[in-house]
């Protein structure tokens, strides 16, 4: 096990710049060392010779290395040398001495042979030494340190060559609990159910066993992002006491070839000695994405490896090995197929984003930390925050808490709540975006197009509010609560296409041309025609048929259909858009002088809520399943508080 636990050291940081540093320093280092000169060996006789022929200005004796130079005048050099022979440049001439030349040099002088300077020399070479190894050390630093770059061994400082192979997980055990319990995870009863079987897998294991059951190898957490995967995977840890290997799937990939395998059996190997303990790979596509068909074309080979690694780890250990493997990811479909089979990920556990019920325990989860007042409706903010994931939800009550401290309030309000959901959808408000009258007028009939038809339309999403202060990139904006319903019929479609296409109707008819405000609806109403032609065949002319493929896969480039069913398709598209259209434009000549008033009321207010629709329209006639399904929950509430009916009477 690396030490990756460990509290990071305070050291200097190593980084690329240093490497520049040292090269320069290396270079100048090499500049003053050498000299500049040139030289030219020669016998002590001849060196002699020289001297007594006054060629010789400077003798350095180098005792220790046993060598003499002397520095040549210019005629002697000129001879020595030749052409290649310069003034700039030192000519010397060196020969091998024996211990007691000084004493010689100093006969010299005595009988007047030689009356030049003498320098004693004790230089140990260094200079040389360095220079014959100095390019070498270089090399093999530099090399380290790109090998530590590339295993990220900076971190922690614990990495270096010789660790690339060894697993990055990080270990959570006694030492350094993990403190996320169950209780910490709302919603979600069906994987938590499933979830709490394994850690009671872990906690007595015999129990199993003694039946003849084996204990699964491993589950696949499968969801969106934020709906609180690895939350339930920390729990698991911290529920059964046991050691929590976390790693992602991408730590096992590396630009080195096999280093991934390697990782694999590293953590399988830490896992077998700490068993029972669970294993947690998150973002598991990452290594387990389907290995290529065609083994010459563009597939990763390392990738492959990596996951052949884990495929037969996983086959490797027996079932009763107490290494229970959890993991994670948004993508099950992109999965290899081997790793799914029974017996490796024996439990698919589908984590699916909060319903309301759901949504409410979730902030009721988040809200404990927060200082509230009393006026927060926690059911309204659930309601209000249809196809939020929990990491959503999360986040609002941060943002919640922000706003309000912004604002310098003792406890976070119910206002600061819709704020920060508000945000969360749509982006920054942007008052200070400039909007002419006309434009402003112009966004008010449109966006009061949406509310009308909406509210007149059965199905279409009950609305919350309507604004037209720029936010986000839009320009106006309307809130809707979408139903909690798991299938969605044909009407309702349609009914959600009319009341998108409203905004674009009323503009046609109160304003008498079009404008590209309506361009983002447009583009949603296509995408929903040619889903209800293409995908669940719900259109006249083509009933029953869907061309939509769940494994993401088999059609490539092709179009499983002819050119002519092709315009079939364009034409039925076209027309489910017209008639939805007319219709719009029909419900919004109907409530033409209500439509009127709800624009003049945005344009002086900007905002508008369900109330201000209600006071021109009336109620609306039909109740939204969400109400019923609160409803159906309050009724639970007290009916629980009740005695049951039929409970015999007490005794006297
Ligand atoms: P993922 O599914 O992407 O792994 P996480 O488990 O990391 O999501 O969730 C991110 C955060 O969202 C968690 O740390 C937690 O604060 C919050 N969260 C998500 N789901 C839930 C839930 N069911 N209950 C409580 N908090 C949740």
């Amino acid at each position: 096990m690396q030490p990756n636990n460990k509290k990071p050291k305070k050291t200097i940081k190593f980084s690329f710049y240093w490497m520049y540093a040292i090269i320069l320093i290396f270079l100048i280092g090499m500049y003053y060392l050498d000299n500049n000169s040139m030289t030219k060996e020669v016998s002590f006789n001849e060196f002699e010779q020289y001297v007594q022929n006054g060629g010789i200005k400077k003798i350095i004796i180098y005792e220790n290395k046993g060598i003499a130079t002397g520095a040549v005048t210019d005629s002697l050099g000129e001879a020595l040398f030749g052409k290649n022979y310069s003034k700039d440049v030192e000519a010397l001439i060196e020969t091998e001495v024996s211990r007691n030349f000084d004493q010689i040099v100093q006969k010299w002088k005595d009988e007047g042979k030689y009356n030049g300077i003498v320098a004693p020399n004790n230089d140990s070479g260094w200079g040389s030494i360095l220079w014959s190894i100095g390019p070498i050390l270089l090399l093999i630093g530099f090399w380290i340190f790109m090998m530590r770059r590339m295993s990220g061994g900076a971190s922690g400082g614990s990495g270096g060559i010789f660790n690339v192979g060894k697993s990055k997980a990080q270990i959570f055990d006694k030492d350094n609990a993990i403190k996320v319990t169950f209780q910490d995870v709302a919603g979600l009863s069906e994987a938590k159910t499933e979830i709490e079987e394994i850690v009671e897998f872990l906690k007595n294991p015999q129990r199993y066993t003694e039946l003849g059951g084996k204990i699964p190898k491993g589950a696949l957490l499968v969801g969106p992002p934020g709906t609180g995967k690895t939350l339930l995977a920390k729990a698991v840890a911290g529920e059964a006491n046991v050691p929590f290997f976390s790693m992602s799937g991408s730590d096992f990939v590396e630009m080195f070839v096999g280093v991934g395998a390697s990782r694999v059996r590293d953590l399988f190997r830490q896992a077998k000695e700490k068993s029972p303990c669970i294993v947690f790979i998150d973002e598991i596509d990452a290594v387990g994405r389907a290995r290529g068909k065609n083994p010459n074309m563009g597939a990763n080979d390392e990738r492959e490896n990596t996951l052949n690694q884990l495929l037969t780890e996983m086959d490797g250990f027996g079932s009763n090995s107490g290494v229970i493997i959890l993991a994670a990811t948004n993508r099950a479909d992109i999965l290899d197929k081997a790793l799914l089979r029974a017996g490796r990920f024996d439990r698919q556990i589908y984590v699916e984003l909060p319903d309301l019920n759901d949504r409410i325990a979730i902030f009721n989860v988040h809200l404990k930390n927060i200082k509230m007042s009393n006026d927060v409706d926690v059911e309204l903010l659930a309601r209000q925050t249809p196809g939020f994931s929990g990491a959503d939800i999360a986040n609002v009550c941060n943002e919640a808490a922000l706003i309000a401290a912004r604002h310098k309030k003792d406890s976070v309000e119910r206002q600061d709540f819709i704020d920060a959901v508000d945000r969360i959808i749509g982006g920054l408000e942007k008052k200070s975006k400039i909007t002419t009258d006309e434009e402003k007028r112009s966004i008010a009939i449109h966006e009061a197009g949406h509310a009308v038809t909406s509210w007149h339309l059965q199905y279409a999403n009950p609305l919350i509010k309507v604004t037209i202060v720029p936010r986000g990139k839009a320009l106006g904006a309307a809130w809707y609560l979408p139903e909690e319903r798991q299938i969605t019929t044909v009407q309702a479609i349609l009914d959600e296409i009319c009341s998108t296409l409203g905004g674009r109707a009323a503009e046609e008819l109160f304003l008498g041309h079009i404008s590209t405000g309506a361009a983002n609806d447009l583009e949603r109403v296509t995408k929903q025609a040619y889903a209800m032609v293409v995908y669940y065949g719900m259109s006249s002319r083509l009933p029953n048929i869907s061309y939509y493929d769940s494994t993401g896969q088999s059609y490539g480039f092709t179009k499983p259909y002819s050119e002519e069913r092709a315009k079939l398709i364009d034409e039925e598209v076209s027309l489910i858009i017209s008639e939805q259209y007319e219709r719009a434009k029909d419900l919004l000549r109907q409530y033409a002088a209500g439509h009127k008033e709800l624009a003049e009321l945005l344009i002086t207010r900007e905002v508008i809520f369900t109330e201000d629709v209600e006071k021109i329209f009336g109620k609306r006639k039909w109740t939204s399943r969400t109400d019923e399904i609160l409803a159906a929950k309050e009724a639970e509430k007290t009916q629980s508080e009740l005695p049951p009916a039929n409970m015999p009477p007490l005794p006297e």
